[in-house]
């Protein structure tokens, strides 16, 4: 697993540092914002990075942390990787409260919220060119001013950054249509949950009573903006009997959406905790979501497939299936050494297990 936080030594005292790592000087916009912090050693397994007289250690190579901005507190024996400079999935964690308790969750709400927003802002700034930068929670749109205020202040200053908000959709207001119709926004996708077409249902998965009633107004609302949609499904037990009529209805009510995001679970919080009741197996049947895909793409809609490793796929359906399951995140079993597919395959979540998994790949680790 790809480590999200190095040990880290040598910042004692005073701010929050909030630096980018540089094998070389720089001399782009970034640099200039006095945040480099440039190496000067690599001494047995650990990098020293300075920047005037103040010099910090991390561990690991040099070269892998190039371009990587980290935040690290003082007196902390760790730093966080917030940005990987050479990574297509990076994401800030705004908040791990929450107003739903999904049953497939997999990072269960928590009461206490650490305002991150300045450090955020400047990690944002610090970002190699052309980054795509995801937004998650808990849900980030509990904080919606302070989001919308870095999401402009960003694009003013890096109008080339693009973000990917995960949001229940349950804050949307009239009074936001006006600022979201502003150019700030265009470089802005929300990944919005749709479980069902069946309001009940759909609460029932995310814990919350009224909340497919808020989607249906959040989907009128931002019918009037130019917002970019993607819409995401976990795959379960409790909702795979209605895909199918969940595709009519997305097409149907929603046809403005960019992406339709088919989604298998990720066996972790409450997701593992459910996973005996939720887990639908779609090695086994996969007649769900075959109709589902059918339908949708049949309408000009673009379905999709995350988290489904190509050989649990009938290969008719392969061609929607993405590599979607984040680097850091990411194995594959010993059976997919020499696999042909496994240049095109998302392979497994690091969680996954075998003998709790897909049943009609459960064989290949014994063949
Ligand atoms: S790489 Fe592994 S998970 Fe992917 S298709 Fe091949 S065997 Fe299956």
């Amino acid at each position: 697993m790809i480590a999200l936080r190095l040990a880290a030594k040598g910042h004692l005292e005073g701010a929050t540092l909030v630096a980018r790592l540089v094998t070389q000087k720089r001399d782009d916009r970034a640099s200039f914002l006095e945040r480099d912090y440039q190496l000067t050693s690599q001494v047995e397994g650990w990098a020293h990075f300075s920047r005037d007289e103040h010099t910090i250690a991390l561990k690991g190579k040099a070269e892998d942390l190039d371009g990587d901005v980290i935040m690290l507190p003082p007196n902390a024996s760790s730093a966080h990787r917030l940005i990987r400079a050479n990574s297509r999935h990076n994401s800030l964690l705004i908040t791990e409260q929450c107003d739903q308790l999904c049953v497939m969750c997999s990072q269960p709400p928590k009461a206490k919220h650490s305002d991150m927003f300045a450090t955020f802002m400047l990690a944002c700034i610090l970002a190699p060119q052309n980054a795509v930068i995801g937004i998650t929670g808990g849900e980030p749109m509990l904080f919606k001013g302070q989001l919308f205020a870095l999401l402009m202040q960003v694009h003013a200053e890096r109008p080339d950054l693009t973000f990917h908000v995960l949001t229940n959709g349950q804050h949307f207001e009239p009074k936001d249509i006006e600022l979201l119709r502003s150019p700030a926004f265009n470089n802005v996708l929300w990944a919005i949950p749709v479980y069902s077409p069946e309001p009940k249902n759909h609460d029932r998965i995310v814990g919350k009573v009224g909340a497919f009633e808020q989607l249906l107004t959040t989907f009128e609302l931002l019918s009037h903006t130019s917002a970019q949609i993607e819409i995401r499904t976990v795959v379960m037990r409790s909702n795979q009997a209605y895909l199918a009529a969940l595709a009519d209805f997305l097409t149907t009510y929603i046809p403005f959406a960019s992406q339709w995001s088919i989604m298998q679970m990720e066996r972790i919080g409450y997701a593992r905790m459910n996973w005996g009741k939720e887990f639908f197996d779609t090695s086994t049947d996969f007649a769900p979501v075959a109709r589902a895909l059918c339908i949708a793409n049949g309408r000009g809609f673009d379905a999709r497939l995350f988290n489904f490793p190509l050989c649990t796929v009938p290969s008719a359906y392969q061609k929607y299936a993405v590599a979607s399951i984040s680097d850091w995140k990411c194995k594959f079993e010993n059976f997919c050494e020499g696999c042909g597919l496994r240049n095109q395959c998302g392979g497994f979540f690091e969680w996954y297990d075998v003998e709790t998994g897909f049943e009609a790949i459960r064989n290949h680790e014994k063949a």
